[in-house]
């Protein structure tokens, strides 16, 4: 048997994923040389503090400090410290010293994935980075590779573990926001600053990547709509439940327009061309796919030309499962040495423009506490048509204040599709009306 060669692969960061990205590096040594065609070695591991305690025993002598150093001898660098600098400088400096760059950064792909890839074509390179959206589910490599030679239309995830959590216990116990997200914390799911996860910041980040892959165009966060879950209700998910619906964070790319498959005509409502990338909580029917995703779990839904609907379903983030994507790309770029070249690199050809949120087409879910009085449901019926907004199904239910006496209806109200524009102009227009005492809530609905 011919002598394999060896890859030197300089490890990043020790942490949740780094640390089990080690462990399979030493632990499985055999299998990975088989399979990428090349041997393998852990020449180090940089992170911050030497003396730290790690997940996994590891040899004291692969830890530096210095991460400058490590990367410049590298054939291959695993970059999992997380954060901007000094990740984003390392990266490129490995990239300009020739080496293959895998990484789980969704924060700096999102950011400045640009700069990046040009970075990685110019050193002919492979920069990849599966772990970055949704843990352990292969759902990078079957957009950029498996359905290159489809058109897809629409990608919808549930790509953040931490609010699936919270609204999945919403829904099932009735909870408020804080209580959920307090119980999530408690349990693990949530940092104790959840900002970047209850604000969509971090499947913000994700739906960037995404869009960029799907629609063969750089996208990055300055192009992502983002609305977090923060101010939704238990009231809302009852409601939600009652009309057969749940609710969960969605991060959506879609392109619009008549003929959503053809990469050069596409047109909005409103003339425009292009690909609305967007995160907020949305109504599902009970009866879609991505309803039955719960807990923390992930799950990403696409819908392709040819290949109709696929669903990819998995965990969402740990340290195991994410380093099972790492490894994934790890054989992939030793193989492209092996092979010789950098591989098949994303493209990006598309050169369609991200559009505002005002251009997308979509449903809303609208709560309205009106007065109890004859000619009310015709009123509110009569000015969505004057929107252009048709009313898919409007549902009364009458309340009696046992102290006051006095009647009040609860509206809710789910609208056909129509462009964000008109839906947010009915709103306005809603809020004006005489019998109206407030609108209690207003979601985007997907799936009907
Ligand atoms: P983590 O547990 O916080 O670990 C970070 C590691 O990086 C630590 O070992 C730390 O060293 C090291 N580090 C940080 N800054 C450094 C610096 N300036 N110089 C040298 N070392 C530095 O992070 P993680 O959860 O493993 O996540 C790593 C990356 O994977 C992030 O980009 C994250 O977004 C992504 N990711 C994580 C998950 C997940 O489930 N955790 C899922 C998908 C993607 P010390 O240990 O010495 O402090």
């Amino acid at each position: 048997m011919t002598e394999l060669r060896t890859l030197k692969v300089a490890l990043l960061g020790c942490g949740n994923v780094g640390a089990q990205v080690a462990r399979i590096l030493l632990d499985d040594a055999e299998m990975l040389a088989s399979r990428a065609g090349a041997r393998l070695e852990l020449a180090g591991i940089a992170v911050r503090n030497l003396d730290a305690p790690r997940d996994v025993e590891l040899p004291r002598g692969l830890f530096t400090t210095d991460a400058e150093t490590l990367v410049k001898d590298a054939d291959l660098v695993i970059e999992l410290m997380g954060g901007i600098e000094p990740a984003r400088t390392l990266i490129l400096t490995a990239m300009r010293n020739g080496a293959c760059v895998v990484t789980g950064n969704k924060a700096l792909v999102a950011k400045d994935g640009p700069t990046l890839h040009e970075e990685a074509d110019k050193a002919g390179v492979q920069l990849s980075y599966e772990a970055a959206v949704a843990g352990a589910i292969p759902i990078l490599r079957p957009i950029r590779d498996s359905l290159s030679g489809d058109r897809i239309s629409r990608v919808l995830g549930i790509v953040n573990g931490t609010t699936n959590f919270i609204l999945d216990q919403m829904d099932s116990t009735g909870a408020q926001f804080a209580d959920a997200l307090a119980e999530a914390q408690r349990l693990g799911y949530a940092e104790a600053d959840p900002t970047a996860d209850v604000e969509g910041h971090d499947a913000a980040s994700k739906a960037a990547i995404l869009a960029s892959l799907s629609f063969h165009t750089r996208f990055s966060l300055d192009d992502v709509y983002c609305e977090g879950i923060s101010s939704v209700t238990a009231a809302d998910i009852a409601a939600a439940k009652d009309a057969g619906f749940v609710i969960k964070l969605l991060a959506i790319a879609e392109k619009l327009g008549p003929a959503a498959g053809t990469e050069k005509d596409t047109e909005t409502a409103d003339g425009d061309t292009g690909v609305s990338v967007r995160v907020h909580p949305t109504l599902l029917p009970r009866e879609h796919p991505l309803a039955a995703v719960h807990g923390a779990f992930n799950a990403v839904f696409v819908e392709a030309e040819n290949a109709g609907e696929l669903m990819f379903y998995g965990q969402g983030a740990g340290g195991k499962p994410t380093a099972s994507a790492v490894m994934g790309d790890l054989i992939s770029a030793a193989r492209s040495i092996v092979l010789g070249g950098p591989g098949r690199a994303e493209t990006t050809t598309g050169h369609v423009v991200a559009l505002p949120i005002t251009s997308a087409v979509t449903s809303y879910y609208i709560g309205l506490d009106v007065a109890d009085q004859p000619g009310v449901l015709a009123k509110i019926a009569r000015l969505f048509a004057e929107h252009g907004v048709s009313i898919e199904i409007m549902r009364q239910t009458i309340h009696r204040d046992a102290d006051s006496n006095i009647e009040s209806a609860e509206l809710r109200i789910v609208t056909h599709r129509a462009s964000e524009a008109a839906l947010a102009a009915t709103v306005e227009a809603v809020k004006g009306l005489d019998v109206i005492n407030s609108v209690t809530s207003v979601l985007r609905v997907e799936g009907v």
